[in-house]
């Protein structure tokens, strides 16, 4: 029997379940299955010096491996080429691109660093799955020392047209690199034809059927995996008698009588700008809404070093200020703006609370929010998700509302179908929708991928 290796930028905390997300406890219960490790950052940050030393921790079949990474690798390697080349260029935003010389160095670096660190820790039958934009060059690296297992790679956000790869003046090195995995998975269709084009065209390589590809002189499979969530836990955490509570304080001292809600971190690739105007648009066209409506976007800040995060959360402070001034009353506050976390189970009940849900992403490899607000609504009275078409869960989820987020009128326009909308139309999109959701959720995933990677390797039965 195989053990699991699971590798990704940062260690979740798999003690705590409650306020972790669906993929941690997916891959957390998958680890605790057939037993492995868990491996990655802690989160710390050390002077340079000597090879980091790995801290494990054991916990039943689970071990969690971690290391620590110097102040000069979470500059270059996270903060510079994970968050300032590959993020932008994956999220279509060449325009957000930012190069230093010592990026691709700290990157090809900590990616090594991760392999000479994990390396000691396998065992012949091991199966590794590395997660994420962080780790492209880790197969490469972990091969270079020898290492024979089935290694995987799910990449959670997209893959970008070969035109836009090739804005990366490393893109051939790194799309070599990820060949030494056996197992490349992406999200939707749309990032498996993305890297279709640039094999064929660019890698002198050839799609041998719909699974697998061939270049660099290697033969991997290469196809989509789109990720779900836990419904059942979400869906549960909507229906509690604390989520009633929360949703009648949502509703009291007010004269609301819909709520729109958007929950996403606070990231250039959401939308929010377009959002936030699409809903003055929305206010402007209907007066009737007045003192009726709100819209609540809960965005936390993330990657706060990075200036492009930065300039967004100033535009957004503007622009929520400026609609408040504008359409605001002493009884009415349009906009809620609220600039931090919140836990799992609160916003379970704010998805639940609200008529709309608003996923509106200019670019984003599935978006679980979209899913979870689904699995969220009361299946006799659900709330109306309006989802944007360069959201890689529009490939699944086809029967939300689906808009242009660069077309303001369009959002705008949508809101008021979603506010519209008859009883009988949100029943009829919303179990078709939560059937697809259910069908495919983060088991069904993590079980599709492990299967996979698992041919031609002992049984992994996670
Ligand atoms: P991304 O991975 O780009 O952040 P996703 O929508 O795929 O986007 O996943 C975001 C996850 O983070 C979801 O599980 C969502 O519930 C959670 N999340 C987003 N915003 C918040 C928030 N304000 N508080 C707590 N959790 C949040």
């Amino acid at each position: 029997m195989s053990r699991l290796i699971i590798v990704s930028n940062r260690v979740a905390d798999l003690e705590a379940q409650v306020q972790s997300g669906g993929l941690a406890v997916a891959l957390g219960d998958a680890l605790r299955t057939v037993g492995g490790i868990w491996f990655g950052w802690d989160g710390k940050l050390v002077e340079g010096g000597e090879p980091a030393a790995v801290s494990k921790n054991e916990n039943g079949a689970v071990t969690t491996a971690t290391i620590p990474m110097t102040e000069r690798d979470y500059e270059e390697y996270y903060l510079g080429f994970a968050n300032k080349v590959l993020w932008p260029v994956c999220h279509y935003r060449l325009d957000l691109v930012h190069f230093e010389p010592g990026y691709f160095e700290g990157y090809k670096r900590v990616n090594c660093n991760f392999a000479t660190a994990l390396a000691p820790l396998l065992a012949p039958n091991d199966v590794v799955w590395a997660h994420d934009y962080h780790l492209i060059s880790f197969a490469s690296e972990l091969r270079a020392l020898g290492a024979k297992q089935r290694l995987g790679f799910f990449l959670h956000i997209p893959f970008p047209p070969p035109e836009l790869l090739q804005a990366i003046p490393t893109h051939e090195w790194l799309v070599e690199a990820l060949f030494q995995f056996d197992v490349i998975g992406f999200q939707t269709e749309n990032d498996v034809s993305n890297f279709h084009r640039f094999i064929e065209n660019h890698a002198d390589g050839e799609i041998l059927d719909d699974d697998r590809v061939r270049a660099y002189g290697r033969t991997v499979i290469a196809r989509a995996f789109p990720i779900g969530i836990d419904v059942d836990e979400f869906a549960n955490a909507a229906q509690t008698p604390e989520a009633d509570s929360q949703i009648e304080r949502l509703n009291r001292r007010t004269v609301v009588r819909s709520h729109i809600i958007g929950v996403d971190r606070l990231d250039y690739t959401k939308g929010l700008p377009e959002r936030f105007k699409a809903f003055r648009k929305f206010l402007e066209m209907h007066p009737e809404h007045w003192k009726a409506v709100t819209l609540m976007q809960i965005a936390p800040p993330t990657r706060i070093e990075v200036e492009a995060y930065a300039n967004i959360r100033e535009e957004l402070e503007g622009l929520s200020g400026a609609i408040n001034g504008e359409f605001g009353d002493f009884d009415w506050t349009p906009l809620r703006y609220v600039h931090r976390a919140m836990p799992r189970d609160t916003l379970a009940a704010l998805f639940r609370g609200s008529e709309v849900g608003l996923v509106t992403p200019l670019r984003d490899g599935m978006n679980l929010v979209a899913k979870e607000y689904v699995a969220a609504q009361d299946e006799e009275d659900p709330g109306v998700l309006v989802l944007s078409k360069f959201a890689g869960a529009a490939e699944e989820l086809e029967e939300a509302l689906i808009v242009n987020p660069y077309d303001i009128d369009d959002m705008a326009n949508a809101m008021q179908t979603a506010l519209r909308m008859p009883l009988e139309e949100r029943v009829e999109r919303h179990s078709a929708l939560i059937s697809r959701i259910r069908t495919h959720d983060v088991a069904f995933w993590r079980k599709s991928f492990l299967k996979v990677l698992a041919e031609g390797a002992p049984e992994v039965v996670a």
